[in-house]
């Protein structure tokens, strides 16, 4: 039987739903002993390839490079979960849209030109469902390892993404 191949993507986050994943410790390898790693910024892989069963995307899609790799998520992967509340809802990446794309540069950048090869910047910053269609979401700021862990176990043995009640209540 072939190993699920699972996929972590980091858009425009900051890295923290990443760090919650790694903050599985030796959970994570218990994780891993399930299925195929097959991209990930925790791994030196370039290309995100074809066949993809079950991938992790944090953070929004604030910028061109972003839009286009969730495009190549969506077209490469079975499953799409959006991990944290940046590629749930936007949360701190979106903070720059009230202000307005202009605010946003000038207040980096002052009267300069971003330097060459920064990624251009999107009007908005979005969740990921705004760009392509999503199979899972994952919400928290960061997710709590062990609802990260809970996710994956259930979608590595090809049941519902589905989370006991008292991980999805917040009150
Ligand atoms: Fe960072 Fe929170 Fe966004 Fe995750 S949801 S990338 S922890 S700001």
């Amino acid at each position: 039987m072939t190993r699920p191949r699972l996929a972590t993507v980091w858009l425009s986050g900051c890295s923290g739903c990443h760090m919650s994943l790694l903050n599985l410790h030796g959970d994570l390898l218990g994780v891993l002993e399930q299925c195929d790693l097959v991209y990930s910024p925790l791994a030196d892989i370039k290309e995100y390839p074809h066949g993809v069963d079950i991938v992790l995307v944090e953070g929004a899609v604030a910028n061109e490079d972003n839009r286009e790799m969730a495009g190549i998520i969506r077209e490469r992967s079975a499953c799409v979960v959006s991990l944290g509340d940046c590629a749930v809802n936007g949360n701190v990446s979106a903070l720059r849209n009230p202000s307005g794309l202009a605010a946003t540069l000038g207040r980096v950048y002052g009267e300069a030109a971003p330097e060459h090869g920064v990624a251009h910047l999107l009007p908005r910053a979005v969740p990921l469902h705004q760009v392509i269609g999503v199979d899972a979401f994952l919400p928290g700021c960061p997710p709590a390892p062990e609802r990260i862990r809970r996710l994956l176990t259930c979608l590595l043995r090809g049941q519902p993404a589905e989370l006991p009640p008292e991980m999805i209540s917040f009150g």
